[in-house]
């Protein structure tokens, strides 16, 4: 069975004068799916968004809603709804009239169907009971949710969501990106969600897509994202990563497993793209899938614990490789555990991963990445 899509973009580029903000972008969103754009400041995602709503005209391509190619529908028209940052409630008005307010000014609604039809939204937002408080009685989460239930009651084929949580602090952060993701999937509502905190993203989305400099680096469920990164700048961008840099290509033990120098140390690692023997390489290391035994052991890198970081569940332990020809130091999550190591600063120590826990990539030439201030 083909899969409904809500949301269709192709080949859409949009340049301010010389900039080129969005870069040939395509992708798909199906119907009913949590689907976000991350990228850091100024890679496109606002842009993108605003195309979509109707608010920038895309310099080349086309964008399609329900099916229908909307680059000449206004914004008003589109069957799409925006859930901003700041989030535009009128402070003095009550729950209920803020919420019903996009249907008054749709029309055509009798107030008793317009009055079920918010309550209606505001349950299914947990808010029940609330209708007749102003929105300055209510607090920062509150205030999310009536936003919510405000753009939810107009069901919209598609809820644009601009950073909606990026305005609160973090345990509220933490708490709505959960509630946010049942309302998602209770609701069946479309979301395309732009926001450059990966947390966020990979928590929330049945589908992320990686921007950078205007350009998609990857489409992909969070874990594929996470375990099998694309490119050099998603490894470095999504999750905690160790990069151990000026590494070479040795040999291959199957295809896609390569054999990496890094500082006269070999170590094993997927190829996150086409290498060759003699490529320079950069290898990508998760903390917490490297295994740390105490002492000196067989197939494994010899080093010396030089820090150890405590942080509640875990510990980053920084050891220090020991037959490197240069410094090179490894970071290590360990989970507070029965069996954890007992492992302190100046113990030796042998370190392991699995190959497919390292992607290796070509370096990226970075000197053309502007300095944000
Ligand atoms: P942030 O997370 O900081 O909001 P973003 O990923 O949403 O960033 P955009 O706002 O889409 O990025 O901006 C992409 C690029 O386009 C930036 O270089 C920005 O300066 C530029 N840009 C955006 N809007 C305009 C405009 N109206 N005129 C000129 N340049 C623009």
């Amino acid at each position: 069975m083909s899969q409904e899509i809500d949301v269709a973009l192709v080949n859409v580029t949009k340049k301010f004068g010389d900039l080129v903000a969005v870069d040939n972008v395509s992708f798909e969103v199906p119907k009913g799916s949590f689907f976000s754009i991350l990228g850091p400041s100024g890679s496109g995602k606002t842009t993108l968004l605003r195309m979509i709503a109707g608010f920038e005209v895309p310099t080349s391509g086309d964008i399609y809603i329900g099916g229908q190619r909307v680059n000449d529908v206004p914004p008003n028209k589109r069957p799409c709804n925006m859930v901003f940052q700041r989030l535009a409630l009128f402070p003095m008005m009550n729950v209920l009239d803020n919420v019903t307010f996009g249907l008054r000014r749709r029309g055509g609604m009798s107030k008793d169907e317009m009055e079920r039809l918010a309550k209606d939204a505001l349950a299914r937002v947990g808010l029940q009971g609330l209708e007749k408080r102003k929105i300055n009685q209510l607090s920062g989460g509150q205030q999310q949710r009536v936003a919510l239930a405000r753009s939810l009651v107009l069901e919209p084929t598609v809820l644009l969501l601009d950073e909606p949580l990026g305005s609160l602090d973090l345990k509220l952060r933490q708490s709505m990106k959960l509630e946010l993701k049942h309302l998602q999937a209770r609701t069946g509502t479309t979301f395309l969600y732009i926001t450059h905190d990966q947390t966020i993203a990979l928590a929330m989305s049945d589908t992320v897509a990686v921007i950078n400099h205007g350009k998609i680096e990857q489409i992909a469920p969070p874990e594929e994202l996470y375990r099998r990164p694309a490119t050099h700048f998603v490894a470095s961008f999504v999750g905690e990563n160790n990069k151990l840099t000026d590494g070479r290509v040795i040999g291959f033990q199957q295809d896609d497993v390569v054999q990496v120098d890094i500082a006269g140390i070999p170590m094993v690692g997927r190829a996150g793209e086409e290498l060759s023997v003699g490529d320079p390489v950069d290898l990508f290391i998760r903390p917490e899938m490297i295994s740390l035994r105490l002492g000196k052991h067989e197939n494994g890198i010899l080093g010396k614990v030089s820090e150890i970081n405590f942080d509640g569940s875990h510990s980053l332990v920084v050891v220090d490789l020991l037959d490197a020809n240069r410094p090179v130091s490894v970071n290590v999550k360990i989970q507070h555990t029965e069996d954890a190591p007992d492992v302190h600063v100046g113990d030796t120590v042998t370190i392991s991963w699995h190959w497919n826990a390292a992607n290796a990539f070509h370096p990226v030439d970075q000197s053309h990445i502007e300095v944000e201030v």
